[in-house]
């Protein structure tokens, strides 16, 4: 089906109903456009993330769509503290922040976007771009047409596969073990030791935790989750593959949800916290049950916009973990698109605006991602 039609019926798609996603589609409602999101996930999104640092633009976007700010948005910490691997602590410094959880974000956004305008079970396959409106195809086999596509799907989005066949994500070196624990199943020592933001380093070791909110985002006190990250080198051709095949012989590409990890790699993560952690980090991924993993990959790009399709949030560049900055990304990327559309009224508008909005996202990207690879490649490789 090709669609003409000739003035701009501010009207977008989203691929991608996580948070960049949600972030985005807020902003562009919030701007009075109409926003309909296409999530491939047929159920409400879990908690796969874990926890995450509340960052300045992630709360600027709730503020922005009118969210309830009520009470906190997460755990505080009041200082950063460094272990060495005897549980020595060779630093501390005052660093005020907060963390949250992916699940507090989500549910905050998704509350804030209406339920008739989130079609789930439905994954992109194709785009096409015509003069003045984009189509989505659905494997359901329907179409969708809108002024813009946004694809916000993520690190192996479809949408960036279509307009960008080349660019691709590229494998770090190192992985990240992850733990989630009811703060009430920590051992005490651990638990007093690793109330604030705590790091240690070891030979090709690198590990982090903190308190996130808890079930039904809470932040009562014995009701939170201690969030632990770990990053291991590990070898791409031999060791990878197996750690990324699941308990039920499944090869996955990147990621292995709780629960999945084979008793091989689970054994492995306890027998390496006995030799490398301090005795506090050591305390809470032995009493993990079940830890995950995910490879650490980059990803840039030399474009956002592609005439009528455009690249948000994980999708267009991922910086590693440690800049703690990939959902204030997201974030950074719909507010600005926000500003950028505020005023366009036609497809001349709509093209200038877009270039704008391009530059300095691109720049942003570009910066996380740099400081993100030294600071990994330092602390996992020490170089
Ligand atoms: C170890 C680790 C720690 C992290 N810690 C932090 C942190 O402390 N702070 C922080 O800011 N960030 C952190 N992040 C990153 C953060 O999780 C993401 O950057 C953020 O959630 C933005 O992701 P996104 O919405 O762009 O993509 P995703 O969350 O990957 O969402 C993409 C969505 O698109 C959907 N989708 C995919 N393909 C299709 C298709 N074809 N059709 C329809 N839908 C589709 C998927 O189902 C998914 O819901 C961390 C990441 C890692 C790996």
């Amino acid at each position: 089906m090709t669609v003409q039609t000739t003035c701009l019926r501010k009207k977008a798609i989203i691929i991608g109903g996580s948070l960049s996603g949600l972030f985005t589609a807020t902003i562009l409602k919030s701007i009075g456009w109409n926003v309909d999101v296409y999530e491939r996930s047929a159920a409400d999104l879990d908690s796969r993330g874990g926890g995450m640092v509340l960052q300045a633009d992630v709360v600027n976007v709730l503020r922005k769509v009118g969210a309830t700010i009520s009470g906190e948005l997460g755990v505080s910490s009041k200082d950063r503290v460094v272990f060495d691997p005897q549980g020595k602590v060779l630093q501390r410094d005052k660093a005020p922040q907060t963390q949250t959880s992916w699940s507090l974000i989500y549910s905050n956004m998704r509350q804030h976007f209406e339920d008739k305008h989130y079609h789930q079970g439905k994954t992109l396959l194709n785009i096409l771009q015509h003069k003045d409106s984009v189509s989505a195809f659905f494997d359901d086999g329907s179409e969708v047409n809108a002024d813009i596509i946004i694809g916000a799907d993520g690190g192996r989005s479809t949408v960036r596969k279509i307009v960008s066949p080349t660019s691709k994500t590229t494998y770090a070196g190192y992985v990240a073990y992850r733990g989630l624990i009811n703060e009430k199943d920590m051992p005490e020592d651990a638990k007093a030791l690793l109330g604030d933001f705590a790091f240690a380093s070891n030979t090709r070791s690198h590990i982090l935790g903190y308190l996130v909110p808890g079930d039904n985002n809470s932040n009562e006190e014995g009701s939170r989750y201690y969030n632990w990250v770990w990053y291991r080198a590990v070898e791409e051709t031999t060791e990878l593959p197996d750690l990324m095949t699941d308990n039920a012989g499944k090869q996955r590409e990147h990621t292995m949800p709780p629960g999945m990890l084979a008793p091989k790699w689970r054994n492995k993560i306890y027998h390496d916290a006995n030799a490398l952690l301090p005795p506090a980090f050591k305390a809470a991924v032995l009493a993990t049950e079940e830890p995950f993993a995910q490879a650490i990959v980059d990803l840039t790009s030399e474009k956002m916009v592609y005439d009528k399709v455009l690249l948000v949030g994980d999708a267009a560049f991922i910086p590693r973990p440690h800049t703690a900055a990939s959902t204030a990304k997201a974030a950074a990327n719909a507010l600005a698109l926000g500003e950028s559309l505020a005023h366009v009224n036609s497809y001349d508008d709509l093209k200038n605006a877009l270039r704008k909005w391009e530059k300095p996202q691109l720049r942003l990207g570009n910066y996380l991602y740099q400081q993100g690879s030294r600071a990994g490649n330092y602390l996992i490789f020490g170089g």
